[in-house]
Parts: C-alpha cells; structure tokens; sequence
C-alpha cells in the first residue's frame, strides 16, 4: 500500500469538502485579552479574539499569573511522575479539596484534562458495573462518547434534551439493570442548557445513577460558579459532576466531584488517572488560585452574562441570524461549510476580527456556523467593530439575514 498517498487523499477530500482545518497561529497577550498577535504569510498582525473558550479572561488573571509564577519558582516545572508514583504533589490535594467543595461533594479528582476525565470515567464505570447500560444525549461531547465505547458496554442514545425518548429509552431497559443517565449542561455549539431537574426526576425513578458534563457551565454559572447544577439547586442530586480547569477556569486539567467511595473507586481503577503523568504543580497552583477566585467574584458572572446577551441582542436588531441560544454562547448561523470558512476568513482579513468557523463533524452539515464567546474583556467599542463589519461581510457574500 502507498501510505502516503493514502493520507494525502483524505486530506484532499477535507479541501474538497471545505471543511480542512487551519489553526490560527496566535500569540496571546497577557493584559491585552481579548487582543493577540496573529501570524501569517505575509506578516503579523493584531486580532481581537471574539472564539475562545478562556470565557472569564482568567487565563491572563493576574492573581492566577502570580500563583503560577511562585509555584515555579518553589516546586519546579515538572510534577515528577504519575499521581501514584511521585507525582502527587500538595497543590493537587489543595486543588481537590476546593474543587469538592465547590460542588458541595465529599470527593473529587483532577485528571490532565476534561478529556480525560470524560473518558476515563465513563469507560471505568461502564467496564466495571456488569452489565450496567449507559443512557446518553445524541449531543454528547466526543469525549463521552469516547468513553461510553471503550466500556463495550450496551448503550442507548436518546434524543437531544427529549425527556420522552429519555423515559422511552429507560423504559426498554430489563428492570432491575443497572443504568447511567449521562448528559451535558450547557451544549457549546446551540448554546441550549439541559432540563436538569427533569432529567433527574426520570433518572431517579428508574434508579439510575447521573453523570453531568458541566465543562461549559463550571466558573460561569450558579452563585459560586459550581454550574447550572449550582444556580438550579440541583447538586447533590448528581452522582458524578465533571468539569474542566481550562475554559471558565482558563488553565488546563479536568475533574469530576461526587461520593468519597465513586472517587476513590476512580482513582484506584481508572487507567487514564492511573497510568499518566499529573499537572505540574504551577498548573495545579494556578487553578486552586483560579477556582478561588472565580468562587468569589460573582460580579464577573454577572458581566459575562451581560456581555453575551447585549452581543444577540445586537446582532437580531442588525438582522445577522443569531441562533437561540439561552446560554453565553452566541452562534450566527451560515448553514454552509465553504461560505463559513469564507465568512471567517474575510473577517480576519479584512477586520482583524478572529472567529473560528464551526463544521462537521463538530455541528451536522448543513448547520455550519460562526460561535462567538463574548467575554466580560470585551467592550461596547469591539462589538460595534464586529456587528459593523458582521453587517457588511453578509451583504457582501450575500448571507441569508435573520428570519
Ligand atoms: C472541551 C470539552 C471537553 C474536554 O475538556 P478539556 O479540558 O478541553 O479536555 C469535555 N466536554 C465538553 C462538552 C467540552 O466542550
């Protein structure tokens, strides 16, 4: 077989499709967020970042930059092995300790990544539990997804937030089998936020365990930033709360929360927490000084929340089609993949505006987009910036305008 052909053919079949992936060559400026120095062929030039998912701006916190510079400075760069075999260091525990009291759990975990947290411990449960059956939203994230198939256990999908398919599919199962219900808060690419409490109900009735991927919600959502689980007063009916350290938090590293017993059993038998290196302990530090923070400073909710809803609002009055979105996340639909990517490229050529083009396999075809993330970073004079040139760009490539 001629391998490299092979793989020049796939990537010739992303170009022809208009869905091959280019990363923006960016070098974030600490102080100057949402603002960076993008990198291109022809020079470099300044960019306002209007797509990360740094939602708070804590990833340039200067409390945060300071906790991570004197853990550096006293404990190294390296965590020195993994979480069993050297590399536990205090800042994991102090971090694990604060993130289980952010969820009003006795336990939690932190993992390298959300990712990982995901995976390791939808997989765990699923190959450990015999016979349990995993019952989860169509709109998962990967890293779910990921998880719940390398469990090889049986699985049922039910539709999106559609709690009839979701008794449906609960109803099929034999009685007395063990089940999960697993399912996101906030889905990032619509923006739309879960029945929590009715999924519980029917959840609970049919003696489910619950897993909640609260990634987009946690630091953002609820009194203490705990996520909508928080502001809805649902916590402690969630078995396993998972969550990122890297968006909201605007580090890097995952975790979940829950009963002592879940997570020692997690730590004792998941492969993706056992068999990898920790987070160095100045990442460790930075988020422990992160939660704390966002913990604390409601204000900065309440900024970011106002932010988004202003951006939609702005866009309906100038007719770009935002999606309905009830969350921070503020989608503008294209509904094709060659005029997205398009749409992307004129702005930041044009504009200086970066926003990301959102494809398959992310969202289905058809339904490709731009999705913006206004942070409380982001001024009243960036939105003009971006609604005019928003404005322009769909008169130009001739953009079908909000309904
Ligand atoms: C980003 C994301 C993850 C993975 O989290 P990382 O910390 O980035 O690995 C998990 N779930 C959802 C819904 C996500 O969007």
């Amino acid at each position: 077989m001629n391998y490299e052909k092979f793989f020049a053919d796939k990537i010739a079949d992303l170009k022809a499709e208009g869905r091959y992936r280019t990363f923006a060559d960016l070098e974030r400026q600490a102080g100057a967020y949402p603002l960076a120095k993008n990198h291109q062929d022809h020079g470099v030039e300044q960019v306002t970042v209007w797509c990360a998912n740094d939602y708070l701006g804590m990833a340039q916190n200067p409390v945060v930059l300071e906790a991570m510079k004197a853990a550096i400075d006293q404990h190294g760069a390296g965590s020195g092995g993994t979480r069993n075999i050297s590399g536990t260091n205090h800042y994991h525990v102090l971090l694990e300790e604060e993130l289980a009291s952010l969820h009003h759990k006795p336990a939690a975990l932190t993992f390298t990544s959300g990712y990982v947290a995901n995976m390791t411990t939808l997989s765990t449960i699923g190959q450990m539990i015999k016979n349990i059956v995993m019952v989860s939203d169509e709109q998962n994230h990967n890293s779910m997804i990921a998880g719940m198939r390398h469990a090889r256990c049986d699985k049922k999908i039910f539709r999106h937030n559609d709690l009839k398919d979701l008794e449906a599919k609960l109803n099929e199962i034999e009685p007395g089998r063990p089940k999960m219900v697993a399912f996101e808060s906030v889905y990032s690419m619509d923006g739309d936020i879960a029945p929590i409490a009715d999924i519980l109900d029917i959840a609970e009735k049919h003696g489910a365990m619950t897993f909640i991927d609260e990634v987009h919600a946690v630091g953002l959502y609820g009194e203490h930033g705990a996520g909508v689980a928080e502001r809805d007063g649902l916590m402690d009916r969630i078995d396993i709360i998972q969550g990122t350290l890297a968006k909201g938090f605007g580090i890097v590293g995952g975790y979940i929360a829950g009963s002592a017993a879940m997570v020692d059993f997690i730590r004792s038998y998941g492969d993706g927490f056992i068999f990898s290196t920790s987070i160095p302990p100045a990442i460790a530090a930075g988020a422990l000084a992160s939660v704390r923070y966002v913990r604390a400073h409601n204000e900065l909710r309440e900024t970011h929340q106002e932010r988004a809803a202003t951006l939609k609002r702005r866009f309906r009055d100038a007719g770009i089609p935002v999606m309905p979105s009830v969350s921070h996340i503020v989608p503008v639909m294209v509904g094709d993949a060659v005029l997205c990517k398009q749409a992307s490229d004129e702005l930041l050529a044009h504009d200086n505006i970066y926003v990301q083009p959102i494809n398959y396999p992310t969202v289905p075809r058809g339904t490709e987009r731009l999705r913006f993330t206004p942070t409380p970073l982001h001024t009243d004079a960036d939105m003009d910036k971006l609604v005019d040139a928003m404005v322009r760009l769909w008169a130009r490539l001739g953009l079908k305008a909000a309904a």
